[in-house]
């Protein structure tokens, strides 16, 4: 058996390159979202508002590869925004959302094509050139990131700024967040840093802080960890983000078994039909 070389709770393989995204520090700013469509040169998407929230862009897409959501907090009991919070915090949640990087990631295995790959920096990258817009990796993502593009037709993601890497350079959203709340680095310090942070918040009053992506939270359904993970202060489906990510291929071998199963107890009870059996 080969042996295992991913290191930690992470989940990651030597050498991984990956984002701590700190939604305690994000200010909502957008410069990441901003930074990200200049050096990639992805046009704007919606030049207004959504009418479902502050946000213009509405969520991740081809065209939108770092995406900073906007959660408004809303009391489950009483329907209206919280009065009472914990410290540092307002009534908003802001996540800067982007391809989570995965460890085992259900897109890749998902191309019929080899257009996805993963690079030396263990991030995983759609080449155009390869992709034939069959779209299997779309549904095959647990977190809804690549999207086909209606221009090209091709599918799209964040590539983690495989060019700057590759020059030596930090992704562009890390270099223009100016509270530092996307942090790049190797996976394990930065899993390390993400720890350390997490108690320095429980010390401080925000016990709801936690590690999104660490393998030993995430690990289920073939995901094990994320390269690209977050501090989120509430629950994942609260920055709609899955609690349980799940490879949706993962269900294709159970749900063959249980029709093929049903299909012989309709053949089974047919045939004894017709041969009169009771
Ligand atoms: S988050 Fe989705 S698109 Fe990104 S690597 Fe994972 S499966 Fe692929
Ligand atoms: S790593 Fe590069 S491509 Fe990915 S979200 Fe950040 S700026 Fe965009």
């Amino acid at each position: 058996m080969a042996a295992d070389l991913r290191v930690g709770t992470t989940g990651a393989r030597p050498g991984a390159m990956g984002f701590l995204t700190d939604t305690t520090l994000c200010i909502g700013c957008k410069a990441c979202e901003v930074a990200c469509k200049q050096w990639n040169q992805l046009p704007m998407d919606n030049f207004g508002f959504t009418g479902m929230s502050y946000d213009n862009t509405g969520d991740l897409g081809a065209t939108t590869w770092r995406h900073v959501a906007f959660i408004e907090r809303i009391d489950d009991h009483t329907g209206r925004r919280p009065v009472k919070l914990q410290p540092f915090q307002s009534n908003w949640l802001m996540l800067s959302d982007v391809c989570k990087h995965c460890v085992y990631a259900g897109c890749m295995e998902a191309c019929p094509t080899g257009a996805i790959i993963r690079t030396e920096f263990d991030t995983v990258v759609i080449q155009q050139d390869i992709c034939n817009g069959c779209g299997y990796c779309v549904p095959a993502c647990p977190f809804g990131v690549p999207e086909l593009s209606l221009t090209d037709r091709k599918a799209h993601k964040c590539t983690l700024c495989y060019d700057r890497l590759k020059d030596g350079l930090e992704p562009a959203c890390a270099k223009a967040c100016p509270t530092d709340a996307i942090q790049f680095g190797p996976v394990p310090q930065l899993m390390e840093r993400a720890r350390k942070r997490v108690e320095e918040l429980h010390q401080q009053g925000v016990t709801s802080a936690y590690i999104y992506g660490d393998r030993a939270v995430g690990g289920t359904g073939g995901i094990e960890g994320l390269n690209a993970f977050f501090i989120l202060t509430a629950p994942p489906e609260v920055y709609n983000l899955p609690a349980q990510p799940e490879l949706p291929q993962r269900r294709v071998l159970p749900a063959f078994l249980s029709t093929a199963a049903a299909a012989l107890a309709l053949g089974l009870a047919a045939w004894r039909a017709l041969r009169g059996v009771k």
